[in-house]
């Protein structure tokens, strides 16, 4: 949705329900993630529209696309044994950061369930965007747990949970954020207080100072002293204390989201028709959408959009229940690659090391060393791969396939052999990423896959 508008309100029309004494209630989504105030607002837009120009001046010619991966870092803030269900498993975690893959890399099972409208599938794009589980501390130390970091507030002396927005800004993230140019950071803790329906928020991204046609834009997006997303542990991955209607993970792709760029698809306007994302290729739409249609994938109108094939409510930036919130567009997609391509603690993470060790290496994929060479086809791959080594001295060799948790699931040994063609049967593996490693005399060489 976007349109030529002439005055723009810029306040985030929230719904949120009245916190219920003693009574558990499931909240309507709400995310407390706030658009800039106007001047910034519109000088970041005034940025990335320059940026996506200069992309499409490229797009038939030399623009290569770019597959980004980004290592992500969970400070899981939790008092201990008073309340366990806080401090949430590895297996949770884990459950999240495959969901991000899937969302991101557009290979979710249930994009087909929920998107019937040929115009959304024909719109819907593969962000190439991967993540992995951080495997390396800021000390350099190996991770117990990748991706993990428990966060006990007793032990920092802070108050007890739950916590709302200003305390959480003020205290919990500047006390425990990790180098934000080497890691995504996300928190999860029980919000409470004025915040007590918020599923998540996040920071937006920063333009580097300087960059035309912007003069200015530091801090833009936020301090770096509280640059990530923060989530409700209730809505984290698909297992554990995770709780329906928010049980499949898209909180967090949501948040991802604007935390690269995006805004909300209905542009922030109450039910107007006026607002925008700033985005050409999802529709107009009045307001937020709640729950899912009855019917999966039925056409849903509104007075924005008043034919088919209706509101985008399976757009990751809506307000839709986890289960049929299911797409970014290519329009999307494009904000995105902007903002990892460019803006300030978004690009350096690109070269971050700190999934390295875990067999993932962010930086300079080797395929071909002095000695070595190799091939690993095809990709995408269906049930079997293969990879091709040619190694000039004959050796020992180990090949692994690694989920992007760092949990190895195949592992191939060759002793004193110059290599070959070696076939790997995945065929009973999840679709999704895998990292293809071989480690032999002459150092470890990775390449990313992806199965289908
Ligand atoms: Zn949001």
């Amino acid at each position: 949705m976007k349109k030529i508008f002439t005055s723009i309100t810029f306040s985030l029309a929230c719904l949120s329900i009245t916190a219920q004494n003693q009574v558990e209630v499931t909240p309507k989504r709400k995310c407390a993630t706030v658009q800039s105030n106007v001047p910034q607002q519109a000088a970041f837009e005034q940025w990335m529209q320059s940026a996506l120009l200069k992309d499409n001046q490229f797009a038939n010619s030399r623009k290569v696309s770019v597959v980004y991966t980004i290592p992500v870092i969970f400070h899981i803030i939790h008092s201990g044994t008073v309340v366990p269900a806080r401090n949430i498993s590895q297996a949770q975690v884990n459950s999240q950061v495959t969901i991000l893959n899937n969302d991101y890399r557009h290979l979710s099972t249930d994009f087909s369930t929920y998107v019937t409208q040929s115009s959304f599938t024909t719109a819907a794009a593969d962000i190439q965007v991967n993540f992995c589980a951080a495997n390396v501390d800021p000390n350099g130390n190996v991770m117990v747990e990748p991706g993990i970091e428990r966060v006990n507030v007793a032990t920092k002396g802070w108050s007890a949970l739950p916590y709302a927005t200003p305390y959480i800004e003020s205290t919990v993230k500047p006390g425990t954020i990790w180098d934000p140019t080497k890691y995504y950071n996300v928190w999860i803790l029980e919000f409470g207080g004025a915040d007590a329906s918020t599923l998540g928020y996040a920071q937006f991204p920063t333009v580097p100072s300087g960059t035309a046609p912007v003069t200015d834009m530091v801090g833009q997006g936020g301090s770096a002293s509280t640059d990530g997303v923060v989530i409700g542990y209730k809505y984290i991955g698909n297992v554990g204390t995770v709780s329906a209607p928010y049980n499949k993970g898209r909180t967090l792709v949501h948040e991802t989201g604007h935390w690269l760029g995006l805004l909300h698809i209905w542009g922030d306007d109450g039910t107007s028709c006026s607002g925008t994302d700033y985005v050409t290729d999802t529709p107009n739409q009045a307001g937020e959408n709640y729950t899912c249609p009855s019917t999966a994938g039925a056409v849903v109108t509104d007075a924005c959009s008043a034919s088919t094939p209706g509101v985008n409510y399976q757009n990751f930036m809506d307000y839709s229940d986890d289960k049929c919130m299911v797409m970014f567009t290519a329009g999307q997609k494009a904000r995105m690659q902007a903002v990892m391509a460019n803006c300030t603690r978004r690009l350096s993470l690109n070269t971050s090391t700190v999934c390295s060790g875990n067999g993932i290496n962010n930086v300079g994929i080797a395929e071909q060393g002095l000695d070595v060479e190799i091939n690993v086809y095809p990709n995408p791959a269906k049930g079997e791969l293969n990879v091709k080594i040619d190694l000039l001295n004959a050796q020992d060799f180990t090949i692994s396939v690694i989920n992007p948790l760092g949990q190895t699931v195949k592992e191939i040994k060759q002793n004193q052999s110059n290599g070959g063609t070696v076939k790997i049967d995945l065929s009973d593996k999840t679709s999704g990423i895998y990292f293809v490693t071989i480690k032999c005399k002459s150092g470890s060489f990775s390449k990313k896959i992806i199965l289908q």
